[in-house]
């Protein structure tokens, strides 16, 4: 096995032998092998596209494969090699439809009959190749940014939001890093244009999110339990705690969030039910320890899943998260779980331990934009930083903790994604009644982060760039890949990244990334907030 694709990966190289986030070898050949049954397929979608027909479910097909294969979200080989039949036998669909006929392997192969055959498959297709390694790097940097893409439309999608564009960027990007015939330009524009479709990706499930359960509204999250029995909904999807809650209610169940479902306690058509109550835990890294400890059943909705075999009994997953042997809630059925969580203890008594603030998404912040602008004006408030991104289990991520201890009472910290754990309960006060901690959401809701970017340049006539806005930004996994193209296609300049930068980078294209956007790796919290705000 060769994967680099996520921040946590071995000596900050690559995995080869197992994957520190536990996949194993056999399941890592699987997953090479489904992209690249699935490069094969988007040939044929892509030719079927340019004749004028598309197939929605063969799209849809496409980027459930592609999100599979990101971090953390599917442990299963048999899931995978059914996807990877699944991808062949829609190829030849489309071939059909197409009319047109490819000769590169991708486009040709023939799966084996039995898993075996299929791991060794996998071991000649993998992204360890030897071809230039600049050129690799971008094919890399295409690649891990099209996981995190499919995963915002697949998201999108489940809320009834599509845009044939994002598919089609898909299946023509899937297929152009097959080419061994691209300039380094050339793979420059194909990385930058990820980024502009994730945009758009990003827009369909900001509206799916807001249209269906309402744009959300500042609320405290009690951080402490209900006495009785419980759920534990983590993951991101939304649509999936709806259905929890509506299953649930009337019950006798308290379901709790996890991880990124905390800002869901925002959403009027959430929060609506007696029984959502409070937050559980922190990050997904943290999970064996809290999961363990949990007195009811936990639904994993999408990744980060982490080896669950303490509590195989009492964790249950469902769309496209994956462990062999838990059990899989295909059909959005949640009984199963339900009744696991009856059978359980559930918490001996009420516990308090106060409560966090979320729901300051677009609507909420533009919503006292005046009052902002105000204090920007008055000098009230000198700066805004954006401390956003993924939460990992490596050191030096402590130094996203101390930045926001750090920074100064006259500066506004916004949020978003699970790297917020680092410091979501601290009491940072307000500035004129505008909470000096602002969670925006998700890591789905990065649209959201950057229309408020946006809409504040605005206001103030002027770009981005010359906003006092800074944004630190931290990654572990692929959609933090996507969402940073996005931010480099808007053009936004003096990111800092960290904890380290990405193994697939090469020194060339971190060259390139330099001189465009002065895109830099984070220092100390001392050193960055003083290069800052000088
Ligand atoms: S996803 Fe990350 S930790 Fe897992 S095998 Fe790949 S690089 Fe290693």
């Amino acid at each position: 096995m060769f994967c680099q694709q996520c921040e946590q990966t071995a000596k900050g190289t690559a995995c080869t032998t197992m994957g520190v986030c536990g996949k194993n070898e056999e399941v890592a050949d699987l997953q090479d092998l489904l992209i690249h049954a699935t490069q094969g397929l988007c040939l044929y979608s892509d030719a079927a596209r340019k004749k004028g027909i598309t197939d929605s479910a063969t799209s849809l097909f496409t980027c459930e494969a592609i999100f599979s294969t990101l971090t953390n979200v599917n442990f299963d080989p048999q899931r995978f090699v059914n996807m990877i039949n699944k991808a062949v036998e829609l190829r030849e669909e489309m071939k059909a439809k197409s009319g047109a006929s490819f000769t590169v392997p991708a486009a040709t192969f023939t799966p084996a009959a039995d898993l075996a055959g299929l791991v060794e498959q996998g071991k000649a297709v993998t992204l360890d190749t030897e071809e230039d390694k600049d050129l690799r790097s971008l094919k890399h940097i295409t690649l891990f940014g099209l996981k995190g893409l499919a995963a915002y439309a697949d998201h999108a999608r489940i809320l009834g939001q599509e845009d044939d564009s994002v598919y089609a960027y898909i299946d023509e990007a899937m297929t152009t890093i097959l080419r061994d015939d691209l300039e380094l330009n050339e793979l420059v524009a194909l990385v930058l244009k990820c980024g502009e479709v994730n945009l758009r990706a990003m827009e369909l499930l900001d509206a799916g999110n807001t249209g269906k359960f309402g744009h959300p509204v500042p609320t405290a999250v009690p951080l402490g339990a209900k006495k009785g029995k419980a759920i534990l909904v983590s993951g991101h999807d939304l649509q999936d705690l709806a259905l929890i809650l509506e299953q649930t209610e009337g019950k006798g169940i308290t379901v709790y969030t996890h991880g990124e479902m905390l800002p869901c306690h925002g959403y009027p058509e959430l929060k609506k039910y007696d029984h959502f109550y409070g937050h559980y835990g922190t990050a997904w890294q943290n999970q064996k320890k809290e999961f363990a400890e949990f007195p009811g059943a936990v639904i994993m909705t999408t990744n980060c899943i982490q080896d669950p075999k303490a509590y195989m009994d009492s964790i249950f997953t469902c769309g496209l998260v994956g462990w062999p042997g838990v059990t899989h809630l295909g059909d959005k059925d949640f009984s199963p779980a339900i009744n696991k969580a009856l059978a359980m203890d559930g918490f001996s008594e009420d516990s308090d331990k106060d409560s966090v603030m979320v729901g300051f998404a677009r609507n909420a912040v533009l919503g006292v934009a005046d009052k902002i602008i105000e204090a920007v004006k008055n000098k009230d408030i000198r700066h805004f930083f954006l401390v956003g991104g993924c939460d990992g289990a490596k050191p030096g991520r402590n130094y996203y903790t101390e930045f926001v201890e750090k920074v100064p009472e006259d500066c506004i910290v916004l949020t978003l994604a699970c790297g917020k754990f680092r410091f979501f309960d601290k009491k940072l006060g307000d500035i004129g009644g505008i909470p000096r901690l602002l969670d925006v959401g998700q890591c789905n809701d990065s649209y959201s982060a950057i229309q408020i970017a946006v809409a504040l340049a605005g206001a103030f006539e002027c770009g981005v760039n010359d906003l006092p806005l800074s944004m630190i930004i931290s990654w572990y996994e692929q959609k933090a890949v996507v969402i940073l193209l996005t931010l480099l296609h808007l053009g936004i300049k003096d990111i800092r990244l960290g904890p380290t930068l990405p193994a697939f980078i090469t020194p060339n294209v971190l060259n390139v990334l330099v001189e465009n956007f002065n895109i830099m790796p984070i220092t100390t919290a001392d050193e960055d907030l003083k290069a800052i705000l000088g």
